[in-house]
């Protein structure tokens, strides 16, 4: 069992539900930043990491800190004053990065400072930044330069009788993603996983799916995030999407969509986004899930969807209203989305 660390009222490892983490995309003195962390904390995020460039940044951190709804997570490269100050801000984790903080005192007295504040640190090797990586590296190779990284870097930390540690070590490809977190499952402490720069949404989506949902089938990983080249609540859906998908959580409402074919006499993709753009936190987690099904045509479309609890199948300018996959109601093609939108917020409540 994984050590439990606490990062300001949240708890993550020792078996705890896993934590989806996000990181915002504009700096400390952004006007706009504090209301994303707040747009991605009320899309489920449930902390937030922060990029601290430099010394002006990092004055902005105790402000911003007061505005915000979720603990903050401070990412720390190269200048460990940095994390001095994050600390003193009250930031509530500090992350650096094993290969360029420098000197094993000055990763000393990060711990020292986060000790004295009972603020936990991340040790967050990636791909882009382990000196000791080659090009043509094998996964595994890989995989093992990453882990000795943090290893070492734990090491230091320990020696300080600093043990308020989380892991992680993010690969920008799958298998080395997978194979380095096998082994740092090994660590005692609790492990944040993702794959980094994953490119556009499409590219990450996949490669995050498929990394994070192999690990988290294994029953590794204590946090995750989804890195996408897009919005950082984007990633926040994806993240709930990858855990509802393989069983650890219930989304709020899963859509069933039939991808259409030749049968289909109306434009399905526009109508799926109108009705789920009335439901922008159908991804959140929730006690039950309400499966809804919007198929193409009343051929295949309350067979296909017959473990939906409700959905509509369309048929040109009629629509058939389905439930548990028997036909209750023809409706005209209009007045369908206005219909199937109540239906649903009725069960979404019930
Ligand atoms: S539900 Fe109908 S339109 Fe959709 S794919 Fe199946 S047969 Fe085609």
């Amino acid at each position: 069992m994984k050590k439990i660390v606490r990062v300001g009222n949240i708890s993550i490892g020792g078996g705890k539900p896993v934590v989806v983490q996000g990181m915002v995309k504009t700096p400390p003195s952004d006007v706009k930043t504090a209301s994303w962390i707040n747009s991605m904390a009320d899309a489920g995020c449930r902390l937030v990491r922060i990029a601290v460039p430099n010394a002006v940044e990092a004055s902005f951190l105790g402000g911003l800190r007061k505005k915000v709804k979720v603990p903050l997570v401070a990412d720390i490269h190269f200048d460990w004053k940095l994390a001095v100050t994050a600390a003193a801000a009250g930031i509530d984790k500090i992350r650096i990065n094993p290969s360029n903080i420098g000197s094993v005192r000055k990763v000393r007295e990060v711990a020292d400072v986060c000790r004295e504040r009972g603020i936990p640190i991340r040790v967050g090797a990636n791909s882009g930044s382990v000196k000791t990586l080659n090009k043509g590296d094998s996964p595994k190779v890989k995989a093992r330069k990453l882990f000795s990284a943090v290893q070492k870097e734990v090491g230091v930390l320990e020696k300080a009788r600093f043990y308020n540690i989380v892991v992680s070590a993010k690969a920008e490809d799958v298998e080395t993603t997978i194979e380095v977190n096998r082994l740092l499952n090994k660590l005692p402490y609790p492990l944040h996983m993702g794959v980094t720069a994953t490119g556009l949404p499409r590219d990450g989506i996949i490669k995050s799916s498929l990394a994070l949902g192999i690990l988290l089938r294994e029953g590794i990983g204590d946090t995750i995030r989804v890195s996408l080249l897009a919005d950082p609540i984007m990633e926040v859906k994806v993240a709930y999407s990858i855990l509802s998908d393989i069983g650890l959580t219930k989304r709020k409402i899963n859509f069933i969509a039939c991808p259409t074919c030749g049968r289909c006499r109306v434009n399905l993709k526009a109508i799926l986004d109108e009705i789920y753009g009335k439901f922008p936190d159908a991804d959140m987690p929730s006690e039950k899930t309400l499966n809804v099904a919007v198929m193409g045509c009343e051929v295949n479309g309350p067979g296909e969807a017959r473990n939906a609890d409700l959905g509509i199948a369309f048929t040109g300018e009629k629509a058939v209203y389905f439930e548990k996959g028997k036909i209750v109601k023809t409706l005209s093609r209009a007045s369908a989305v206005k219909f199937i939108t109540a239906k649903i917020k009725n069960g979404v409540r019930s």
